[in-house]
């Protein structure tokens, strides 16, 4: 890999990535409800994660929350917004952008979002 990371590189990478999360989406509900399948392929991909039926499959879960990441990241690119850090806005780095397109969060703000998911209090 190259040091030098363009910010068309990043949108190429991040472009797949989310094409990457959506197939993988598609081949895991094809595996449990083919028609409903045929259904979202009639939606717009942004509108798949939000799709009503597929509350009917809580093992989809987490494949939705990483489609709306997707779904977010592009949304961000699009408003000029990308790489920022979605509770504090600082800057994402050009390096932790590579390692996961869809990111959203620096790394103190993700720390706490995991802690607050997992209502944990440990210490
Ligand atoms: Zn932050």
């Amino acid at each position: 890999m190259s040091s030098i990371i363009t910010k068309s590189r990043l949108e190429a990478r991040l472009q797949a990535e989310v094409e990457r999360r959506r197939q993988a989406f598609l081949e895991a509900l094809l595996a449990l409800d083919a028609p409903l399948t045929a259904e979202l392929h009639r939606l717009p991909p942004d509108e798949w994660a939000d799709y009503p039926p597929l509350a009917a499959y809580p093992q989809l879960q987490p494949q939705l929350k990483s489609l709306k990441q997707a779904d977010a990241a592009l949304c961000q690119w699009q408003l000029g917004l990308y790489g920022l850090c979605s509770d504090c806005e600082a800057e994402l780095t050009t390096e932790q952008l590579w390692d996961d397109p869809c990111r959203q969060r620096c790394d103190p703000c993700e720390e706490k979002y995991r802690k607050a998911q997992h209502g944990a209090w440990e210490l």
